[in-house]
């Protein structure tokens, strides 16, 4: 039996990973459900601080370059769009860049072969992540995702699970840890979905109802 605030991460972390399909195939509001997650976590780490479940890397981005009036003339010429131009090119000078803009929050979560990871914007999160004793500078690319077993979890592994159950069981996760939602997600529930594939027993710790 695994210790309830573990267990409990395991789960929230595993819904949290299904959020994220979701958000990514449209459903732009869940990202801040997903903030809400992430951000609870940091602030609340020390419920996992014996098990050191929880760390956050910060991911620079790479330079975001806003092309100046003569480079988008010279892309045009060139036959390129401003993208391909940037990137392939790069731009002058003149060009206005911003360092910060693909900055990322990277949480890792890690217990026995589980391993989950989650990104959010830096833009979003540097208020509270950024302020975390978890934050460590240096980090590997890390893709979003999760690992079972020290490997990724195949998609044969896995069962329908709705829009409405990931939410409900986030917002159980957030209720253990006596944080209220803002007043726009409280509606969330209502919202029908397709569903996408996971698989429960795959996680046998994790099994029973909150
Ligand atoms: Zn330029």
């Amino acid at each position: 039996m695994l210790p309830e605030p573990v267990g409990r991460l395991l789960r929230a972390s595993f819904f949290l990973f299904h959020l994220n399909h979701y958000a990514k195939s449209g459903e732009r509001y869940l990202y801040d459900l997903k903030e809400v997650v992430l951000r609870s976590l940091a602030e609340q780490a020390g419920r996992w601080q014996e098990e050191n479940m929880i760390r956050i890397f910060i991911l620079p981005g790479s330079e975001r370059v806003k092309l100046c009036s003569r480079c988008r003339e010279k892309a045009r010429k060139m036959g390129l769009n401003y993208s391909e131009f940037v990137r392939l090119i790069g731009g002058c000078r003149q060009c206005p860049r911003s360092a910060e803009y693909y900055s990322l929050y990277e949480f890792l979560i890690e217990y026995d072969s589980y391993r989950f990871c989650f990104h959010i914007p830096a833009e979003l999160a540097h208020n509270w992540a950024g302020n975390s004793s978890l934050t460590m500078r240096e980090t590997p690319a890390e893709r979003e995702g999760f690992m079972l077993f020290g490997r990724p979890a195949f998609q044969a592994e896995t069962r329908a699970v709705e829009l409405t159950e990931v939410i409900a069981e986030l917002r159980s996760f957030l209720c253990w840890l006596n944080v209220l939602l803002p007043r726009e997600l409280e509606s969330l529930s209502a919202v029908q979905m397709d569903t996408v594939f996971i698989d429960l027993s795959t996680f046998p710790n994790c099994q029973s109802r909150i």
